[in-house]
């Protein structure tokens, strides 16, 4: 995701559009970016969008899972040292997208992963993906919480 702006001069701008895998925290993603570069007396702005496809693992039925996730690109990138601002640094006039969209990808992915609302998980007794169809084991007293209520209920 490498933009050259060898030939952008000052006040021009050029369109940019890449399809890449990526992994990020360990999440194979497939993204699309485009947008423009536009080259400004502050450096080379990026404003674009992204969409993308994170290929997850449910956190509870560890079955595969893909999540669309879209988000905005806006991206100074400059070599100027100013400590009042963040910008990407580039080295000959080349722009390269993937820190920023690593960075942007990364606030999408969500910390709890779960296929579905409906998600029910594993068995604890036998591990069989509950999703798939009853094990047929006998959960419900394996639950210390249900056990309590059950002494309770019990004289
Ligand atoms: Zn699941
Ligand atoms: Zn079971």
């Amino acid at each position: 995701m490498l933009i050259d702006v060898k030939k952008l001069s000052l006040g021009e701008q050029l369109d940019f559009d890449y399809k890449e895998n990526l992994v990020v925290r360990n999440v194979p993603v497939e993204v699309h970016a485009f947008g423009k570069v536009s080259f400004t007396e502050e450096g080379y702005i990026v404003s674009g969008k992204f969409d993308a496809v994170l290929n997850l693992k449910c956190d509870l039925c560890l079955d595969a899972f893909t999540q669309r996730a879209e988000g905005v690109l806006d991206e100074v990138y400059s070599n100027d040292a100013d400590e009042e601002k963040e910008y990407w640094h580039f080295e000959d006039k080349t722009l390269d997208l993937k820190p920023a969209l690593e960075a942007n990808i990364m606030l999408k992915i969500p910390m709890k992963a779960v296929c579905s609302d409906n998600c029910r998980g594993l068995c604890p007794k036998c591990g069989q993906n509950l999703n798939k169809g009853e094990c047929g084991c006998d959960r419900e007293y394996s639950n210390p919480v249900f056990e309590g209520l059950m002494d309770l209920f019990k004289d």
